[in-house]
């Protein structure tokens, strides 16, 4: 699983020493344990450009929804040779077929948000995007996108390369020879993971479904992928968990032992108190929907989204 999901990646979080000090900017999580189950295609914007190692900082100023690229202390304005680099640079990427990108925060080439722009007032605002993260964002609407420092935080990191999983598996679907039976299928796989994000666009999704039959095999994928992008983009939430692990048990638990049942019903209210992560619970039920062969459960992806190494479920 995730063998062949190709992320880019700011260079200097890899520890290639590409910043303008000479320096790197290396993240743990993203070169060493994200770097084994994904292939990282690296870019630095700035060396890539031309900018050379070591190199004059740069900062964006100006208007904050286009800004200018600036070099810090004698004022050069590089903004047309980034933005000639980037233009050609995003189109090379269409071939890297790559499923996410992880932008080096607060960059004037990489940040995505809340990047420093200097105006005339005296302190500068936060409400910049780097040149190259804003590029890459307007030519790969779909593909999804996150800074390092974001995803220090457990649930957008969950949320990050749940969506990137998902899509790549949606991807591989799309790339087969459309029908409706290819869409149910998929759909079949990841109705709870759906539902674990949004549960109006759950019964949207499902009305969609419901009533696929007999319309144009193109408008029923593009339709089906516009609410899956969209139910995606939406964070799961504890409540929601528990929504649908409440869901998965209603589904089997007159086959469970009275302590059987006793045990996930334990489990499931101690993940609502954040005393257990939600791996636990979902552990348990994986185990009980193989002991009683519930089939249509036990491949939902629900239950097995992503490589479990990657310890994305671990966090209370
Ligand atoms: S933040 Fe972007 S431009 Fe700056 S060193 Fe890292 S990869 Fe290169």
């Amino acid at each position: 699983m995730g063998n062949n999901i190709r992320i880019g990646v700011s260079t200097c979080l890899l520890g290639e020493v590409v910043r303008y000090d000479g320096a790197d900017a290396m993240d743990p999580y993203v070169s060493s344990v994200l770097g084994q189950f994904v292939e990282l295609v690296p870019v630095c914007p700035e060396v890539e450009a031309g900018f050379g190692i070591p190199r004059e900082p740069v900062q964006l100023e100006g208007d904050a929804d286009s800004p200018h690229m600036v070099t810090v202390n004698t004022g050069k304005d590089l903004t047309s040779k980034m933005l000639s680099w980037t233009r050609r640079r995003v189109r090379e990427l269409e071939k890297e077929g790559l499923w996410g990108f992880i932008f080096k925060s607060k960059s004037p080439s990489c940040g995505i948000e809340r990047v420093k722009v200097h105006t005339e007032r005296q302190t500068p605002v936060k409400k910049g995007r780097g040149l190259f993260a804003r590029a890459f964002m307007e030519h790969f609407p779909l593909i999804p996108v996150e800074e390092e420092s974001r995803l220090h935080d457990l649930r957008i990191r969950e949320n990050f390369i749940e969506r990137i999983f998902t899509l790549e598996r949606w991807r591989r679907t799309v790339a087969k020879r459309k029908s409706l039976g290819s869409l149910i299928e998929f759909h079949t796989a990841q109705e709870l993971l759906i539902l674990s994000h949004s549960l109006p666009l759950y019964r949207e999704i499902g009305k969609l479904v419901a009533a696929a039959r007999g319309r144009k095999l193109s408008e029923l994928y593009a339709g089906y992928q516009e609410l899956l992008v969209k139910a995606l983009r939406m964070n799961t939430t504890t409540r929601k968990h528990l929504n649908v692990l409440q869901h998965v048990l209603s589904k089997f638990k007159k086959k469970l032992t009275t302590e059987e049942k006793q045990e996930l019903l334990e489990t499931i209210e101690k993940y609502r108190k954040g005393d257990v992560p939600l791996l636990v619970p979902v552990t348990l039920l994986n185990h009980y929907t193989r002991k009683y062969e519930q089939s249509h459960l036990y491949r939902q992806l629900y239950l097995n989204p992503h490589p479990v190494e990657l310890k994305l479920r671990n966090h209370a």
